[in-house]
């Protein structure tokens, strides 16, 4: 898969292996509440049909649509930023390179029932994330990477002088990932500032605290 644009911005290509399965099932309720008209599943109903392209469309573009579902949530970092009306734009923007009018309606339905579904997950993370926002979606990463490995539980994250920890449970099997994730996230934090998410390094003077300048000068005053 190609560099994508999306609401004119690139979408890099990731080929590292996604653990998806959850988000389609994850996002059934929502999918059930917003388009009751595609929900439907059962054999005798006579509206099937959109239920079986929906499908279709998760089975064939998954990581597609998963790809647009973590650009959105790289771009849009800080939970507030992570609207519905934001939401749903950014999944009606996606799909265009897709062939065919329906295709791309039941593309941009799977990306916006998803993205809420991963946004809502995400939020129910954050609760035991006891750091600054700046460093939530550098956690976010650290648990996409980990999920659907043996036995992985997320915990918590927090800082420790000026660093992030985080704790989670993992089978031995899983143990060696699970630490080179943990790995690339506590170095990603330490090059960002933890109240906004811009590069940033540690500062060191009373507290210990990864600060970009600004946020470096803003506390010294
Ligand atoms: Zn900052």
């Amino acid at each position: 898969m190609p560099d994508r644009i999306v609401g004119g911005r690139i979408v890099p290509d990731r080929r590292k292996p996604f653990n998806t399965e959850p988000l389609q099932e994850v996002a059934e309720p929502i999918l059930a509440d917003l388009y009751p008209g595609i929900h439907k599943r059962s054999e005798t109903d006579v509206d099937q049909l959109p239920r079986l392209l929906y499908d279709g469309v998760w089975r064939d573009h998954q990581a597609e649509i998963v790809a647009d579902i973590y650009a959105f949530a790289d771009f849009h970092p800080v939970d507030q930023q992570r609207t519905e009306p934001v939401i749903k734009a950014w999944s009606d923007d996606c799909g265009e390179k897709l062939e065919g009018e329906y295709l791309q309606s039941y593309y941009r339905t799977a990306v916006h029932v998803g993205l809420l579904a991963y946004v809502r997950h995400m939020r129910e993370l954050r609760t035991k994330m006891n750091c600054e926002q700046g460093w939530h979606r550098t956690v976010e990463r650290f648990h996409d990477a980990c999920s659907g490995l043996l036995g992985y539980g997320f915990l918590g994250a927090h800082e420790k002088w000026g660093g992030l920890r985080l704790t989670y449970r993992c089978d031995q099997t899983a143990n060696e990932a699970c630490r080179e994730a943990e790995r690339v996230a506590v170095e990603r934090a330490a090059q960002t500032c933890e109240v906004c998410g811009l590069p940033g390094e540690l500062r060191q003077s009373a507290w210990r605290k990864t600060l970009c300048d600004f946020h470096a000068r803003s506390r010294d005053v």
